[in-house]
């Protein structure tokens, strides 16, 4: 079976660094916030191309620690999206303030900027952008859409990490990124990890102190916050895993060259290449089929695993039946969510794999 990830395939060396970087931790004797961190969180910081990388629990408390650091929270509306991961919109409820669903952009599954216009209000205080799949784009539209209006560009970039627009990355466009660090990002810990990172000194300065049950200095509080640190041996795997990342992502784009040029099937929908090469990570790469069930079932009979991202949008979720949208539905999110399949893309696979994937995509009949 060809595997939508599968880390035991991963090269010996890698985990041989990553074995290696765990003992360095454990002889170090220092496990919370040390230097581990503070190397990983700048290391981080500078290829996102800011100046501060706040290592946190993992990539929705980035978001709520965000949110919060803005002060962003009751009474404030932060427009996001209905297709994403659903950490994007609890992340949102956990700051305290009140989600807004915007509808996507079927060419490309994105939020649209139409549908977020008309969900503008005097509350609104930021747009949560997520780019999904892996997808940076429209950056100059979206940063002219907060611009003057005092609305806060945040962007959700567990799926992209260093993904790259016009020379900037992922994460560098708005007040805050919220990266994810989860095992099956394409950077990812052996557990949960995040971080927030910004080019704002106040903000990361915030970050810290709420990720850290709101303190300041030793047994002092001024915050109410939270504790959602990034430890050190998390922190030392990933800059061992770090080293990796350009040649997985690299592969990660192989994949969806022969992928977007194999695929020939009337029945199957590509989604909008990206800007530029460097614009999309592939997190996922994702096909749309109308009996997007039954080419599930036929890519498993011939040994090709597939999941479907995401089958239930935000607003069908049974606790967020009555969540803000925008007032003309969100009918895109609905028909991607019934219609969207995402293919293996990972690092591991092989030539043969791909080739496998792309038969058994283009086998598929309608009846
Ligand atoms: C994975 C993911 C998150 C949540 O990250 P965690 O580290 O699991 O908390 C948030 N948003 C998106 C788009 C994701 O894919």
């Amino acid at each position: 079976m060809i595997l939508m990830n599968d880390f035991k395939a991963e090269p010996p060396e890698l985990l041989e660094a990553v074995l290696f970087a765990t003992r360095r931790v454990l002889e170090s004797g220092w496990y919370v916030l040390g230097n581990e961190v503070l190397a990983f969180e700048q290391e981080w910081a500078q290829l996102c191309g800011v100046a501060y990388g706040v290592g946190v629990g993992n990539g929705m408390d980035a978001i709520e620690i965000a949110l919060r650091a803005l002060d962003i929270g009751p009474g404030d509306e932060v427009i996001t999206t209905p297709m994403t991961a659903f950490a994007t919109v609890l992340a949102i409820v956990r700051a305290g303030a009140t989600p807004v669903l915007a509808d996507i952009d079927p060419r490309t599954a994105l939020l649209s900027i139409d549908s977020a216009v008309r969900c503008v209000t005097q509350r609104t205080k930021a747009v949560l952008l997520v780019h999904l799949y892996g997808q940076v784009r429209s950056m100059v539209a979206w940063q002219s859409f907060c611009e003057g209006t005092g609305i806060k560009l945040i962007e959700d970039c567990a799926q992209a990490h260093l993904a790259t627009l016009n020379g900037k990355v992922a994460g560098s466009f708005g007040a805050a990124g919220a990266y994810s660090f989860y095992p099956t990002k394409n950077l990812g810990a052996a557990g949960d990890a995040g971080m927030l990172v910004t080019g704002d000194e106040l903000l990361a300065n915030r970050a810290k102190c709420l990720r850290n049950y709101g303190q300041s200095v030793r047994y002092q509080h001024p915050e109410l916050g939270m504790n959602s640190r990034l430890d050190e041996l998390h922190a030392a795997m990933l800059s061992e895993r770090l080293k990796w990342l350009q040649k997985f992502t690299c592969r990660r784009h192989q994949i969806a060259t022969l992928y977007r040029s194999g695929i020939q099937n009337v029945a199957i929908r590509q989604l909008d290449s990206p800007e530029e090469d460097s614009a999309h990570v592939y997190h996922l790469y994702v096909i749309t089929c109308d009996q997007r069930d039954v080419l599930q079932a036929h890519l498993y009979e011939r040994g090709v695993q597939s999941l479907i991202h995401y089958p239930v949008p935000v607003h069908h979720q049974a606790s967020c039946r009555d969540i803000k949208r925008d007032a003309m539905g969100l009918h895109a999110s609905e028909l991607h969510s019934d219609t969207c399949l995402s293919l293996p893309c990972h690092p591991q696979m092989t030539d043969a794999d791909i080739m496998q994937v792309i038969d058994a995509v283009n086998l598929f009949r309608v009846d």
